[in-house]
């Protein structure tokens, strides 16, 4: 993948009616097309999107998830709370073991261990991972047990969380014992406060190092960010009080920047709007740049939900 060729994909996934979906006698309103590539939505209304999720998960684990030249990656998954981000991204207290339950980043983390033992120098290679998770304008380290939070420091052009756990694995067992430690703390806190994690970004990263083995041979690093965004729901009016309302008010804040910046990189604007918020300036040297950029736009197909699915599918057509 040359620089010219990095780009942003959009993909919509509908996860199957749940339980009480179908207990209240809701109705499926999604449909996909995927000869046409067309996704129609309720009474006609058109989505078109260009990849299917299987597609994208085929292809990030072959040819476009380059990290082994270089190119940053970033998948975000987008949608309202329930609507299966986390199932979809992994980012669950899970260890893994359930195939048919795999998330993405197990699924990719996979894939790289693979792709690193099939060189001829693996020990070349250096894979470490963080957890953070940004709740209002605060960033937390998930990797520790007292959930620290941490200072973002940077410029225009670079942006650090300063001393961010970063702990080296040398497989997918070691990687996915770190994100199994990183949920489990993200979930403790959401009993502790309030459903914090539907109102907060959680951020898997993996960053992969190489040396160079030989005079031919060169050194790279890559960085795959991967992120389970806060519920994009719109607050009822009775929950949106007091602390509630400055929650809902600062993540809506974090969603809306995200677009504009998504937007701007759709359309190759000079200026990207990363510094001002917090979950796009940490994530600014992973969105557009030298990065592949994967929208994940997660949504319920029932029709009870009908008005969150379209405000979804809205936002996600917008970053096209
Ligand atoms: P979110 O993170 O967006 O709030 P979750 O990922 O927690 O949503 O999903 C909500 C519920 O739906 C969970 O119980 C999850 O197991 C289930 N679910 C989500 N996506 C799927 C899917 N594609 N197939 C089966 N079950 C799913
Ligand atoms: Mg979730």
């Amino acid at each position: 993948m040359s620089a010219s060729e990095t780009s942003l994909r959009v993909v919509v996934r509908a996860r199957p009616m749940n339980a009480r979906e179908n207990k209240e006698g809701a109705r499926r309103c999604v449909d996909f097309f995927e000869t046409t590539g067309q996704r129609p939505f309720t009474k006609k209304l058109l989505f078109p999107f260009s990849i299917a999720y299987l597609q994208v998960i085929f292809g990030l684990q072959t040819s476009h998830l380059n990290a082994f030249s270089g190119f940053n990656a970033t998948i975000l998954a987008y949608g309202q709370t329930g609507s299966g981000k986390t199932y979809t991204m992994g980012t669950e207290d899970n260890d893994g073991t359930d195939e048919m339950r795999r998330g993405i980043i197990p699924r990719l983390v996979h894939a790289l261990f693979q792709r690193i033992m099939a060189t001829e120098a693996p020990e070349a290679f250096t894979v470490t991972v963080s957890m953070f998770e940004v709740y209002g304008d605060n960033v937390y380290d998930l990797l520790r047990a007292d959930k620290v939070k941490l200072n973002v420091h940077g410029d225009e052009k670079n942006c650090t969380i300063v001393n961010l756990t970063a702990v080296p694995v040398i497989d997918l067992k070691g990687a996915l014992k770190q994100l199994a430690t990183g949920c489990h703390y993200r979930t403790k806190a959401e009993t502790a406060m309030n459903a914090m994690s539907s109102r907060s970004h959680a951020v898997f990263t993996v960053f992969v190092e190489k040396t160079a083995t030989s005079d031919s041979d060169s050194a790279f690093s890559a960085k795959l960010q991967l992120v389970d965004l806060a519920g994009s729901e719109r607050l009822k009016k009775t929950e949106a009080e007091g602390n509630r309302m400055r929650e809902g008010i600062n993540i809506n804040a974090g969603l809306l920047i995200l677009s504009q910046v998504i937007a701007a990189l759709a359309t190759k604007q000079k200026h990207i709007p990363y510094r001002n918020s917090v979950i796009t300036r940490v994530l600014q040297d992973s969105l557009g740049g030298n990065s592949y950029t994967v929208f994940l736009a997660c949504i319920s197909p029932a029709d009870s939900n009908s008005q969150e699915t379209l405000n979804t599918l809205r936002y996600a057509d917008r970053a096209k």
